[in-house]
Parts: C-alpha cells; sequence; structure tokens
C-alpha cells in the first residue's frame, strides 16, 4: 500500500499490508503472548514501557519527521506531536505501577471481600491520521500498562509513524506479539474482524462518529467492551469581559493547529457583540500572516490537507456558507503551495443553522457567529448532538463557574486555547464518544474489577 505525502502527492514509502487470515492470526499470537506479560510484575511492565519512552525521546527528530512526510503537519507541530505520544507512555509506565484495587468491609463474619484489577484481555484498536503518533501511544500504553496484548489498525493515510512506533516498542523489550500495528487498504474488513473476533475483549476507536456507530453496533454481537473518541463541534466563546488579545492567541491554537484538522479544533466561534469587531480585526491580522507552506518547510505553520476528498469538503462547506449569507474576511480559496493547501480563512456572520456551524470543518477555515447574551452563547454552545471539547474566554470568575457547569461537554478551557494532556482524562459525552484516555480513568479502561468473596475464615 502507498503512503502519500498530501503536501506534493509523492510516495513517501510503500507498506505491507495484511489479510483477514493473518490478522485473525497475529490477533490468536496476541492473546496467547498477552498472559506471560501480565504475569510479570508491574514494577518489570513499568521499566520496559519507559525504555520505550526513552526511545521515543532518543529519535524525536526521525519520527517528527515521519510524521510531516505522511500526515503533512508543520514539523514544529510534528515535534510537540511526539513529546505528547511520549508523554503517554511515560504516564503509564508510572501508572503501570498503581492499579491498586481495594478491600472492602465485610457483610459477614468469617468472610472477606477482595476487589482486584484485572487485565481486560486482548484488544484492538482502530486510529486516525491526524495525530498518528500520539493515538498510538494513548491507547498502547495504558493497554500494556494493564497487563493487555493489543493489536491496531492504523489509518491508511499514515501507517509509517505507527510502524516506527512499533519498531521503537520491540528494541525496548515489549514482547512482538504483545503490540502489533496490521496496517490495511480495508477498514472495513478490519473493523469487522476486531468487533466480531471471539478473542478480543476490548475495542478502542478514534474517528467519525459514523464509523464510531457502526464499530459499536459490530461489537454489541460480543457484548465487547468500547472506547469511542468520536467526532467534535468545540463551540470557542468569547465574552464582552474577556481579555481580547489572550483569546486571539488561544483562537490561533484551538483553530489552526494541524490546519484544523483536529476533533478538539475550534469549530464554531461564538463572539459577543460588544468586542465582535475588535476580535475579528486583531484575528484577521493574525490569520492573514500565517506561512502556508510544506511542513518540512522553516517556519511552515499551516500544510496541506490530509486528501483531495477532504480539501473538497472544506472548500463545499466555504462555498456553501458564503452563498447562505456569511461574510468574508479573510482567505476563502485554494491556496498555490500545493493541490491540498486551503487559505486559512475567517467567516463572520455565519447562522447557527448553517452547515458549517452543525458539521465538523477538519480544514483551516475559522466561523464566527455573534451573540448577544450569556444564555444566548450557552444556547448555542449546547445545541449540538455532539460533546468533545469546549472553551471560553472571560475575566468574571462567577460566570467561569456558571459556563464551566451550563456547557454539556467533556472538556472545558477557560482562558486557555489548548487543552491536551496525558494527565487529564480526555473524552466526550453525547456522541462524541464513550470512556476516557489519558489520566488514571484511561488505565480503568483497560482494567476489570474482580470481586472475591472469601469465606470460611472463621471467627
Ligand atoms: P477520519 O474522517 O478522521 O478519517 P474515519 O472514521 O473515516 O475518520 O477514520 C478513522 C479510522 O477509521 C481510520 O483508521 C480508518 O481506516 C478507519 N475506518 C474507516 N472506515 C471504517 C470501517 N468501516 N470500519 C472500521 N474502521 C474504519
Amino acid at each position: 500500500m502507498p503512503v502519500l505525502n498530501p503536501a506534493n502527492g509523492d510516495v513517501v514509502a510503500s507498506v505491507r499490508t495484511y489479510s483477514e487470515t493473518e490478522i485473525d492470526e497475529i490477533i490468536r499470537k496476541a492473546d496467547a503472548a498477552r498472559h506471560d506479560w501480565a504475569a510479570v510484575t508491574a514494577k518489570e511492565r513499568s521499566a520496559i514501557l519507559r525504555a520505550w519512552f526513552d526511545l521515543i525521546i532518543l529519535h524525536r527528530e526521525e519520527l517528527a519527521e515521519i510524521c510531516t512526510r505522511e500526515c503533512g503537519k508543520p514539523l514544529a507541530e510534528a515535534r510537540t506531536e511526539v513529546d505528547y505520544a511520549a508523554s503517554f507512555v511515560e504516564w503509564y509506565s508510572e501508572e503501570a505501577k498503581r492499579a491498586y484495587g481495594e478491600t472492602i468491609p465485610s457483610f459477614a463474619v468469617g468472610k472477606s471481600i477482595v476487589v482486584t484489577k484485572e487485565p481486560v484481555g486482548t484488544c484492538a484498536a482502530i486510529t486516525p491520521w491526524n495525530f498518528p503518533l500520539a493515538m498510538i501511544t494513548r491507547k498502547s500504553a495504558p493497554a500494556l500498562a494493564a497487563g493487555c496484548a493489543i493489536v491496531i489498525k492504523p489509518s491508511e493515510a499514515t501507517p509509517l509513524s505507527a510502524l516506527a512506533l512499533e519498531a521503537l516498542a520491540v528494541k525496548a523489550g515489549i514482547p512482538t506479539d504483545v503490540l502489533r500495528i496490521v496496517p490495511s487498504d480495508d477498514a472495513p474488513m478490519v473493523g469487522k474482524l476486531f468487533c466480531t473476533h471471539p478473542t478480543v475483549r476490548k475495542i478502542s476507536f478514534t474517528g467519525s462518529t459514523a464509523i464510531g456507530k457502526l464499530l459499536l453496533e459490530q461489537a454489541g454481537s460480543t457484548v465487547k467492551r468500547v472506547s469511542m473518541e468520536l467526532g467534535g463541534n468545540a463551540p470557542f466563546i468569547v465574552f464582552g469581559d474577556a481579555d481580547v488579545d489572550a483569546a486571539v492567541d488561544g483562537a490561533m491554537i484551538a483553530k489552526f493547529r494541524n490546519a484544523g484538522q483536529s476533533c478538539i479544533g475550534a469549530n464554531r466561534m461564538l463572539v459577543q457583540r460588544d468586542v465582535h469587531d475588535l476580535f475579528v480585526e486583531k484575528f484577521v491580522a493574525r490569520v492573514s500572516a500565517l506561512k502556508v507552506a510544506n511542513g518540512l518547510e522553516e517556519g511552515a505553520q499551516i500544510g496541506p490537507l490530509i486528501t483531495d476528498t477532504a480539501f473538497k469538503k472544506v472548500e463545499s462547506l466555504t462555498d456553501l456558507a458564503l452563498s447562505q449569507g456569511a461574510s468574508l474576511a479573510w482567505g476563502g480559496s485554494h491556496h498555490n503551495a500545493g493541490a491540498q493547501f486551503y487559505t486559512p480563512t475567517v467567516l463572520t456572520g455565519v447562522a447557527p443553522d448553517m452547515d458549517i456551524a452543525r458539521q465538523e470543518i477538519f480544514g483551516p477555515v475559522a466561523s464566527i457567529t455573534s451573540f448577544q447574551s450569556e444564555d444566548e452563547a450557552l444556547r448555542l454552545a449546547n445545541d449540538t448532538r455532539y460533546g468533545l471539547a469546549s472553551y471560553f474566554y472571560t475575566r468574571d470568575i462567577g460566570r467561569v463557574a456558571r459556563v464551566m457547569r451550563e456547557l454539556e461537554y467533556g472538556m472545558v478551557a477557560v482562558n486557555e486555547g489548548l487543552l491536551g494532556t496525558e494527565v487529564a482524562p480526555f473524552g466526550g459525552i453525547k456522541e462524541s464518544g464513550l470512556g476516557r484516555e489519558g489520566s488514571r480513568h484511561g488505565m480503568d479502561e483497560y482494567l476489570e474489577l474482580k470481586y472475591g468473596l472469601i469465606g470460611g475464615l472463621g471467627t
């Protein structure tokens, strides 16, 4: 399967793909190998994961370059992604030692209750292309720390980052059958196999809501554990009392990181009427100065969209919004850096019912709507089937508490434009997903509680 550089269409490399029979065999081998992996001490698993972390950091530059070549993001962002990916391995190398169970005061004399946390078993994961390194470690590190085996199908657009991480994992001492990357150009086949395979106990998926729903349905047939990190429609609210410069700084990151191709990307900017014009003016000044170029070029800030289909979706959503009455404050067209580059764009006067406000844009297009009151902002923000990330800017402490409480989202960033960290639980509510990744809660996704009742203990 060829891997294409989205910046210029060049073939970066070709990778081996796996057939259904081969993946079935890999799952069975993983299932056989997981018992030995779970049987070593947590301290030993921790040390091996730590060695993996050290190798990722050691190979930071090479990993960043692979990431940029296959997914297009600027090298500076790819380096940050390597650090983010490594942070999950470091965190779960530490958490491996802390899968504490509990004892419960007994209900009867002569009996005791012990609750332990056991690995769920063999896991299967499907990951997207927009964070090709971090999505691999965010799933595999807690699985391995918990004593599970895991088989992962990376996105067909970005298998190289995943394979590079796997090579480093083997070097670190993770048994080969316990972590396997299986590239395939037949995602529906792999999805169905993972979800219906009798030995797979858990499915973890990051990707679109539509595919997440399909996998949930398929996984129902064998009652598998599931974690789903799906689409978002993040509101980015700027209240009249906000520090407008700080809000512009935050908006640049929340909107334009990875050329807007992020599930927590600011999808709807809601700006209170009294600061609307000032915000737009300052924002456009920054957006118009963004350097659009091949991610390997020095100083590049906006890379290409991942595929031609992705480019066309961004283009048509923008054109449709303009035809429906939105105004163009900046950009609005293809960029001459290459076929899949879109000029960073700012639209104002976007109505809440326009497609661009209801769908994930997944591109460098900011859509701005103005509002009058806090109630209106909350109503607009919550009027979506998604509930992943949300952002708001204010300097009123009462409003911080109120709005944070009322936003129906799994994550709320106040006066911040970037919220991903390995130490906090990442995940969504409503149609944005199930379960959490990162933090100590991320480890529980790969652990089962076992209740043990021991009787006959005498008085
Ligand atoms: P995106 O829009 O981010 O590419 P997708 O949900 O299409 O989101 O892709 C995320 C992952 O889901 C990729 O690894 C892709 O190969 C995989 N995928 C796509 N279609 C299916 C499917 N029918 N079954 C299982 N996985 C799928």
